[in-house]
């Protein structure tokens, strides 16, 4: 069950320097964009988290992303670096999609780190930061499914437990216009659903009413914090 405690963690954190970020930086830059903002921001480094507390920006959340030509312009590769130096850097994220940071482009970004290989049961595999261009992915059937935590930077308000098939098969193309596919599993699988499905149009919160748990996120982050430290507890 304890799946995401990594996704949680980076959540936390990455959640707590967003707000400071907001607070300090970001609050004046979103009332002048709320004002001003008409095409998504591209090149301006850092990115600026599109969230569903935005209402003039939030329609990009919830609209299929157009698809990627290649080569690559200059446009999308600087959108493609400053998302890995967000995911990395700042928001200490598993993933993000650029329609997170306002750009309606298929494009995610992702990463297993050798942490979340400490403390996730179904995180196999260390992923470096990858990008992952025009994805899609598919079920594999009779894969089973796991009942998981999720969170995401463009829910503020909400958390909870999400579930997902536990295998699927995804394609995509490398910033180098290769060709990509392969099965994911765990906790990988659900990573890559998460994003794919932000591409979609689709965020993590619509799955939370169908057989979910779910609540405001501080609540349901105090709750994941209490089944942190009991596990923890019965492992010592
Ligand atoms: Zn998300």
């Amino acid at each position: 069950m304890l799946q995401s405690r990594f996704a949680f963690h980076a959540d936390i954190t990455g959640f707590k320097k967003l707000m400071t970020i907001n607070i300090r930086y970001a609050l004046p830059f979103l009332l002048l964009t709320a004002c001003t903002h008409k095409e998504p921001i591209m090149n301006n480094n850092p990115l600026t988290i599109v969230t569903t507390c935005q209402p003039d920006r939030a329609p990009v959340l919830h609209t299929p992303a157009k698809d990627v030509e290649f080569p690559l312009s200059q446009e999308i590769k600087d959108l493609i670096a400053g998302m890995k130096d967000l995911m990395e850097h700042k928001l200490y994220a598993a993933g993000l999609a650029a329609v997170q940071v306002g750009a309606p482009y298929k494009v995610i970004v992702y990463q297993v780190t050798p942490e979340a290989l400490k403390i996730r049961e179904d995180a196999r595999d260390v992923v470096p930061p990858t990008a992952l261009i025009n994805p899609s992915y598919e079920i594999i059937q009779g894969s089973g499914t796991t009942f998981d935590w999720e969170f995401c930077f463009s829910v503020l308000d909400q958390g909870g437990k999400v579930t997902r098939p536990t295998s699927i098969k995804y394609t995509g193309y490398d910033e180098d216009g290769h060709f990509i596919e392969g099965e994911a599993h765990g906790f990988l699988a659900r990573l890559l659903q998460h994003e794919i499905d932000h591409v979609n149009g689709l965020l993590c919160s619509r799955l939370y009413p169908s057989g979910g748990f779910y609540g405001p996120r501080d609540a349901m982050f105090k709750i994941r914090e209490e089944e942190i430290a009991k596990k923890k507890e019965l492992s010592t």
